[in-house]
This record gives C-alpha cells, sequence and structure tokens, in this order.
C-alpha cells in the first residue's frame, strides 16, 4: 500500500543556501537542528527522501560524483540522529535541456513517489523556493514553505499559508498532526 512521506529539498531547506553550488562536502552546512529534525521524522515512521534541482550536473560545474558525495555525507549526518533517507532524487539537467524533472515541474517528485511507492496525495513537501512549492502541489502534495535559504524571497513574492521559520518547525508541525 502506498505510504505518505515526506519530500525534502536540500539547499536552503537542510543546508545553507549556497552561493553558487554544493561541489564538495566542505561547502555542506547544515541547518541547525535540521537533521535532528530528520530523524524525529524517521523515528516516527515517516519515509523521507530528498529532491533537488542540481542543475551544476548539466552545466558541467560539478560531477555526478561530486554530487552523490554531498548525498552521503547527508547520510552520515541524518545516522547520527537514527534518521535516513530512502532516497537522493536530482534533477541533472541545465534549465535549457528541456527535462521533466527540474523543479518547478513536479518530475522529480513523481519519479521518487513511483519509485518508493508513496501516497503524494497524503504526502508533504518542504522547501525553500517557489519551485519547490509548485512542484509540490503539481504533484498532488502539501507544500510547506520554510524562510531559509530563498524562503523570504518566496514568501514576499507568494504568501504561503504554510510558513515555517526553518525545516525544524515545519516538520515538527508535520509530526504534531498525526
Ligand atoms: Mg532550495
Amino acid at each position: 500500500m502506498s505510504r505518505p512521506a515526506v519530500l525534502l529539498d536540500r539547499d536552503g531547506t537542510l543546508n545553507e543556501s549556497p552561493k553558487e553550488y554544493i561541489t564538495s562536502v566542505d561547502d555542506f552546512v547544515p541547518i541547525p537542528g535540521a537533521f535532528e529534525a530528520v530523524g524525529r521524522l524517521c523515528r516516527a515512521g515517516w519515509p523521507v527522501v530528498l529532491a533537488t534541482n542540481q542543475s551544476c550536473i548539466g552545466r558541467g560545474i560539478a560531477t555526478r560524483e561530486e554530487v552523490d558525495r554531498v548525498h552521503a555525507e547527508c547520510a552520515r549526518i541524518a545516522a547520527e540522529s537514527g534518521g535516513s533517507f530512502e532516497g537522493f532524487h536530482v534533477c541533472p539537467h541545465a534549465p535549457d535541456e528541456g527535462c521533466a524533472c527540474r523543479k518547478p515541474l513536479p518530475g522529480l517528485l513523481l519519479e521518487a513517489a513511483s519509485e518508493h511507492d508513496y501516497d503524494l496525495f497524503r504526502s508533504f513537501v518542504i522547501g525553500d523556493s517557489l519551485r519547490d512549492l509548485v512542484a509540490g502541489r503539481s504533484a498532488g502534495a502539501t507544500s510547506l514553505l520554510v524562510l531559509t535559504g530563498h524562503g523570504r524571497e518566496a514568501r514576499a513574492e507568494h504568501p504561503e499559508r504554510l510558513t515555517f521559520e526553518t525545516v525544524v518547525e515545519a516538520i515538527d508541525w508535520i509530526l504534531s498532526r498525526a
């Protein structure tokens, strides 16, 4: 049976928004409390996946292997809090490649749902950009905006009902509803 899940954006949501792109683990700075919150979600039985646009691959700025190493670091940090990601779903394409997976299109979320058997209509998408929210909504999920990363700009452009200071508050809100 399909399960509800939490699908997390990466940059600006779980870790500080990079100036350009994160091409090595050294550039990866977790937002305080973010991975502990992921651990709480997992321990409460929620499947968690990461869904991230990494056009740095398509632009030739980073290799897939470099991006995978950053995700291995995410897995390591999450494990310290008893958390794990069921998958790391990456759109590697540059914006002009015309793919179906780059957020705000819902392809990446649909791919995650199909691979892990998620019921998107009962799932949550958390992100700091309007494109995360639009992708989540198009996929049928409930979108939560966080004010880290690009979140304040996103809120100024398009006020959202479900807005939280950081991913910590967003996750605790999901946990409080159960
Ligand atoms: Mg982001």
